[in-house]
C-alpha cells in the first residue's frame, strides 16, 4: 500500500504531497508529506466546567496515526521521519485551495479552520507531487471583519494579529497572564475558538461533544488529572503545575464560592504561578459572588 493510502485508512481526510525543497529551506532533497486530520467543532462553554479545545484531541489521534504509519513505512526499508518543526502556514499559502484568514489561521476546502497537520519528510521524491505557487495567495477574507469583532481581547487588528494579547498564547505557557488575559479566559482549559466559529469560512458548530472537566477536580487532583488527560491531548499540554495554574484562573472566571477553600488552600504551593494565580482567583471569586 502507497504511503497516502496508509494515511486515509488510518484516518486523515487529505494526504498533499509537495516537493521538501521547495517548500522549506530546511531540506536539500525528498518529499514532504502533509497530512490533514479534520475535527469537529464545539459550542464554547461560557460557564460551569472545564472545557478542552477539540482541536487538542485531534491533534493528539492525528500524531498517534501518523507514528503508526511511520513505523509501517520503516519496516519497509523507506526511510520517513515526523516533523514538529516545519512551518505550515507559508507552505499552505502556496497551495491553490487554501487560503489564510485574518485571524491568521489556514483554511482548507471541506474543512475550513476545522484541521490538524501532521507532516513527514520522506526522503526519495515521488511521482504526482502538488505544485506550489511561487507566491503566497491573497487573502480571502474580503471586507468581512467578525473574527476581529468577536476576539475577546483584541489580538486581531487592522494592523495584525497580536500574539500578546491571544488568549491562547497564556494558557499552559507558564508565564504568568496580564490581569486583562485572565479575565477573559472563562472555563478554557486549553484553547479558544471565538475567531473560529463566528467565521463564514466554517460550517456552523451545533454541540458539545467531548466531557467537561470538574474544576473542583482539577483544583483538587490536578496530577491525577493530568494524568488521565495525557493520552488524549500529550504530554506538554498536561504539566500538572500548568494544569493548576489554568484552573486557577478558570476558577477566577466564576462565582463559585465552593472553589474558595481550594484555592484558598494553594497559596503556600510550591509553584510561583499557582500562588500568583490561586491569590487572584480568591479575590476575582469573592467580587463576583458579591
Ligand atoms: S471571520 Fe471573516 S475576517 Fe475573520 S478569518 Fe473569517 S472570513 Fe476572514
Ligand atoms: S484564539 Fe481567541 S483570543 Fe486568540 S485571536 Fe482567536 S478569538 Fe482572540
Amino acid at each position: 500500500m502507497d504511503i497516502t493510502a496508509r494515511l486515509m485508512k488510518a484516518g486523515f481526510f487529505r494526504v498533499l504531497a509537495v516537493d521538501a525543497a521547495q517548500a522549506s529551506d530546511a531540506f536539500t532533497h525528498g518529499t514532504l508529506l502533509i497530512a490533514l486530520w479534520r475535527y469537529d467543532a464545539e459550542i464554547t462553554p461560557t460557564h460551569g466546567e472545564g472545557w478542552i479545545h477539540p482541536y487538542y484531541f485531534a491533534s493528539q489521534r492525528a500524531y498517534e496515526a501518523a507514528a503508526g504509519v511511520v513505523q509501517k513505512v520503516e519496516e519497509d526499508g523507506r526511510v520517513i521521519r515526523l516533523r514538529d518543526d516545519v512551518r505550515l502556514k507559508p507552505i499552505f499559502a502556496r497551495l491553490p485551495d487554501f487560503c489564510q484568514g485574518r485571524n491568521t489561521l489556514s483554511y482548507v476546502e471541506g474543512a475550513g479552520s476545522r484541521f490538524h497537520a501532521q507532516t513527514l519528510w520522506l526522503a526519495e521524491t515521488l511521482d504526482d507531487l502538488t505544485p506550489l505557487l511561487d507566491r503566497p495567495q491573497e487573502r480571502r477574507c474580503g471586507s468581512c471583519r467578525r473574527c476581529m469583532e468577536a476576539c475577546p481581547t483584541g489580538a486581531i487588528q487592522e494592523d495584525g494579529f497580536h500574539r500578546e494579547r491571544c488568549l491562547r498564547n497564556w494558557m499552559m505557557s507558564g508565564q504568568l497572564a496580564p490581569d486583562f488575559i485572565r479575565e477573559k479566559m472563562g472555563v478554557r482549559l486549553i484553547g479558544c475558538d471565538d475567531c473560529q466559529r463566528c467565521c463564514p469560512l466554517n460550517a456552523p458548530v451545533k454541540e458539545i461533544v467531548h466531557e467537561r472537566i470538574p474544576l473542583a477536580e482539577l483544583l483538587e487532583r490536578p496530577k491525577e488529572t493530568a494524568m488521565a488527560l495525557r493520552p488524549l491531548i500529550g504530554v506538554n499540554l498536561t504539566l500538572p503545575n500548568r494544569i493548576l495554574s489554568q484552573a486557577c484562573v478558570m476558577a477566577g472566571s466564576t462565582s463559585r464560592e465552593d472553589l474558595l477553600p481550594q484555592l484558598e488552600r494553594l497559596s503556600d504551593h510550591p509553584s510561583p504561578n499557582v500562588r500568583a494565580y490561586s491569590a487572584w482567583a480568591v479575590g476575582s471569586v469573592a467580587s463576583k459572588a458579591k
